[in-house]
């Protein structure tokens, strides 16, 4: 049998793990800018933990978890989201002690049994953001304005920023009541999951990805209309501070996220570049889930993007940006005794920091020239008879063609000299 990766993965290498570092170093440098250090947790916990965490009647603990049970007897499962994992961490390390606010990010493989196409996979990768401690509408702004920067900084311009508020648990429960009753006027028409999840959790119905089911909802009730003062209140500071971070939203109230545990502020990142899969980013308040998971009741707000869809609508709206890799020389030779030499002295320049390579295969010089070339080599030298004889090579800039001599010992000094011009 042939063996092959799993569908719903994916290799990442060559030119592709190019455009992946190059995302996460714009995500490192952009949660340095605001503030926020990395936690990295586990990619497995114990299955209770998201069974609790995001929500028993969500399509996520429903249907997409990756779970087993392993050789000790422990039900566990493959990080489907990391917020639950990052909860447990905070209160496991009792970081409710320390100065608030708590201010992690993640990048995370995160594991959910989908139905693969492009910009959904089994396996993909999340960046988040966490906030533990405040309940202040700048933290849900900040948040919020976190993802707006990085669509910025990668040249994201056709994203729509919606967002909306579930209210807390008070207004949430009013909520509730009125749309069991519009449900129930319309269960005749609606899918069997909406039917079931209706009465137990009638907002996850607005979730639902069936077509005729939405057509249904367009005149259900909103949230907006059972907010209480606290709520709106919240709600529209939030929307002050963002228009003064001249950061443009519109106010949809059909955003209610896949997942049980948000309350007041909610939002999505929307992409028409990428096709139906054009949510890149997504969060809202939560400040029930830490009490859920067993801590004291804690304010929480965050947001999770997928980097594959980041990734895909840098590139749908820009093309590829990256600079072709370059390596800083390539220094070949020919003949037994110039090996040792060509060996020596690329180890000395690596060991100062420039990138060097030389031939493994036993080339002709016409091919160690080619490979430096395809390697994108800025600077090339062979070092031949006459070269060993006198400790002398010819470097060359494979730019401008131009070539000078350069003494073996000299070598380190110069090209140091040459790349800093
Ligand atoms: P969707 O409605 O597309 O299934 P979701 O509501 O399940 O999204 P979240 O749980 O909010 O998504 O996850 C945050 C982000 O992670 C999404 O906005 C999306 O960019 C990304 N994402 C979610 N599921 C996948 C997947 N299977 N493959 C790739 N990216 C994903
Ligand atoms: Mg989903």
């Amino acid at each position: 049998m042939e063996i092959r990766a799993l569908k719903g993965t994916k290799d990442i290498f060559g030119e592709e793990m190019r455009k992946w570092l190059d995302m996460e170093e714009t995500i490192r440098n952009l949660c340095n800018d605001f503030g926020f250090s990395q936690i990295r947790t586990p990619i497995f916990e114990f299955t209770n933990l998201f069974q609790r965490g995001v929500g028993e009647t969500t399509d996520i603990v429903q249907k997409e978890m990756y779970s087993f049970v392993d050789k000790g007897d422990n039900a566990i499962t493959l990080k489907p989201e990391s917020t639950a994992p990052v909860v447990r961490s905070y209160l496991e390390h009792n970081m409710g002690a320390d100065v608030q606010p708590i201010k992690l990010y993640y990048m995370s493989p995160t594991f959910r049994y989908e139905r693969p196409q492009a910009g959904r996979q089994r396996q993909f990768h999340q960046f988040g953001v966490e906030m533990f401690g405040t309940d202040s509408p700048t933290a849900d702004a900040e948040i919020i304005s976190i993802g707006y920067e990085l669509l910025r900084r990668i040249g994201l311009n056709k994203v729509e920023l919606h967002i909306n508020s579930l209210g807390d648990t008070e207004c949430r429960k009013k909520y509730n009541e009125t749309l069991k009753a519009f449900l129930e006027s319309k269960k005749d028409g609606l899918c069997p999951l909406c039917n079931e999840r209706r009465e137990k959790n009638p907002l996850r119905v607005l979730d639902c990805k069936n077509e005729a089911c939405q057509e249904m909802f367009k005149d259900a009730p909103t949230v907006l209309d059972t907010l209480g003062d606290e709520c709106k209140a919240h709600f529209e500071k939030v929307q002050e501070l963002l228009t003064a971070m001249e950061i443009p939203f519109v106010v949809d109230p059909k955003i209610v996220r896949g997942l049980d545990y948000y309350t007041k502020t909610v939002f999505e990142f929307v992409s028409n570049e990428i096709g139906a899969q054009g949510t890149v980013c997504g969060g809202g308040r939560y400040n029930c889930l830490v009490e859920e998971i067993g801590g004291k009741p804690t304010p929480a707000v965050g947001f999770g993007a997928g980097m594959e869809r980041l990734i895909l609508a840098k590139e749908a709206e820009n093309g590829n940006t990256l600079p072709p890799a370059t390596r800083d020389l390539f220094l070949g030779y020919r003949g037994e005794g110039a090996t040792v030499w060509a060996y020596k002295l690329v180890n000395e320049l690596r060991k100062e920091g420039v990138s060097a390579e030389s031939d493994h295969l036993q080339r002709s010089v016409k091919a160690q020239m080619k490979y430096a070339n395809k390697i994108g080599a800025k600077y090339s030298a062979i070092i031949g008879e006459s070269e060993l004889e006198n400790k002398v090579i010819n470097l060359k800039n494979m730019q401008t063609g131009e070539e000078k001599e350069v003494a073996f010992d000299e070598l380190v000094t110069v090209m140091k000299q040459e790349l800093n011009k």
